[in-house]
């Protein structure tokens, strides 16, 4: 367990903590007042016509906002539709805020009990895509993508976070019967659990290889995973993806274990949640669920600079709301004192060299962020590796300038990628 803050930390060692033999119990959170669900937004209707304000939901009930399009969100609880607002989140991305007040009743949906006798690709995508862990099915179903192999997330790739570490070692019959779905559903050659050092010895007869990766971070990153355990070295520029590997966490496979043997959606998301004293605790809650009222569970304040963090410490990002709702792929909340924060500063890069020592990928940092402080992607992209990022936040945490490369390194590619799409080019 964490002894002391992460940010407290001098050393860059960091290794991942491994949860005790006797894991701890997981703090369940009350139903909120009220959740939001983030629908994205079609542009064309521009207006959702299928849901309405008033309208009853179900738990576990299909939301979808535009008819003849796939996307949707799974109701986690029972009530009505309060409202309906636009909402742009991380890099321009468009949403519809969906609220739903609970009514305090629990009303199961069963559509998806009637059905799921049958396991099918299509009947997981239909079902299961916002599931808690976000399993990527669009990939899975997408015959073109060339998916062969799946590597299940038994550790979490950022240190501090427990959550994969203890779905994979609490919820075995799941997993197991997740893995069996995916052998059903799909044509991949392999699945693979990755775990950490000798917790490896606890996973026979999962019906899936089991590999272990050293307990010292960046390790657990997709990019250093290809490497370690597919012996593969992802090229720049290139995705996992596009050389047939896509990653799960261990809570995408369970949810889909425990759907079909349950034949209930799940609803509910396993997070690590950590106080401002460092103190860790493995939390469940619904889907949606205000970080407002995880934080008044456990009496934790927030002040004026303090941080929240979703995701982990070196590659999550801070949210300034406290009505921010846990999504399907929120892994951890981490509040952060002000006094132990590591803030950017505008000083200017010393030269000290400490990123080039630390980057796994073997980039020339200080070179490298010249150019993105200066808005200079394509050169940064041609001349000093910016693809070659595998995106583990190490030279950030080092730099004694402060300088926030890894967001800048995030922002580059984002501006790379924006580029190229149609939009771009009509500008
Ligand atoms: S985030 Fe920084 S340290 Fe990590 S691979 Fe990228 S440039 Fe290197
Ligand atoms: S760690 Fe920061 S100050 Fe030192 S060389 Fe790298 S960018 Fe410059």
């Amino acid at each position: 367990m964490i002894k002391k803050a992460f940010w407290g930390l001098s050393t860059p060692q960091i290794n991942y903590e491994m949860l005790p033999v006797h894991l701890p119990e997981t703090e369940k959170i009350p139903p909120p007042q009220r959740i939001t669900l983030f629908h994205p937004k079609n542009e064309s209707p521009a207006v959702p016509s299928t849901l309405g304000i008033g309208d009853p939901v179900k738990t576990g009930e299909k939301l979808s906002l535009y008819p003849d399009q796939n996307d949707y969100v799974i109701s986690p609880v029972t009530g009505k539709i309060a409202s309906l607002s636009p909402y742009t989140g991380d890099f321009g991305k468009n949403y519809i805020a969906i609220s739903i007040t609970p009514d305090g009743k629990e009303v199961i949906d069963d559509t998806f009990q009637q059905q799921r006798q049958s396991p099918t690709m299509a009947l997981l995508t239909e079902y299961l895509a916002g599931a808690p862990g976000n399993p990527p099915l669009s990939l899975l179903a997408d015959s073109d993508s060339g998916i062969h192999t799946i590597i299940i997330r038994g550790l979490d790739p950022d240190p501090t976070v427990a959550t994969s570490q203890y779905i994979a070692q609490s919820r075995f019959s799941d997993l197991k019967k997740g893995i069996e779905i995916l052998k059903q559903v799909t044509d991949v050659r392999d699945i693979i659990l990755v775990t950490a050092g000798e917790t490896v010895q606890g996973y026979g007869h999962i019906g899936a290889q089991v590999k272990s990766v050293k307990p010292a971070y960046p390790s657990a990153l997709p990019h250093m995973v290809m490497k370690d355990v597919m012996g593969q070295v992802v090229p720049a520029g290139k995705t996992c993806e596009e050389l047939g590997v896509c990653f799960f966490t261990a809570e995408a496979v369970i949810s889909i274990g425990s759907a079909f043997e349950s034949g209930q959606l799940p609803t509910s998301k396993t997070l690590t949640f950590i106080k401002k004293d460092a103190t860790q605790k493995i939390i469940e809650t619904r889907i949606g669920t205000p970080i407002a009222d995880i934080l008044e569970y456990f009496d934790e304040t927030v002040n004026e600079f303090d941080r929240i963090i979703l995701g982990g410490p070196m590659t999550g990002s801070a949210v300034y709301a406290l009505e921010h709702p846990v999504g399907p792929d929120t892994d951890s909340i981490i509040v952060i004192d002000r006094d132990k924060a590591a803030y950017a500063s505008d000083y200017p890069c010393i030269n000290c060299g400490e990123c080039i020592r630390i980057c796994p990928a073997k980039i020339q940092v200080n070179m490298l962020v010249r150019f993105l402080e200066a808005n200079q992607y394509e050169e940064a992209a041609d001349s000093y590796d910016l693809h070659s990022c595998i995106e583990c936040g190490l030279c950030s945490f080092v730099c004694v300038s402060r300088i926030p490369i890894f967001q800048y390194i995030k922002l580059a590619k984002y501006e790379l990628e924006r580029a190229k799409t149609p939009e771009a080019a009509d500008a």
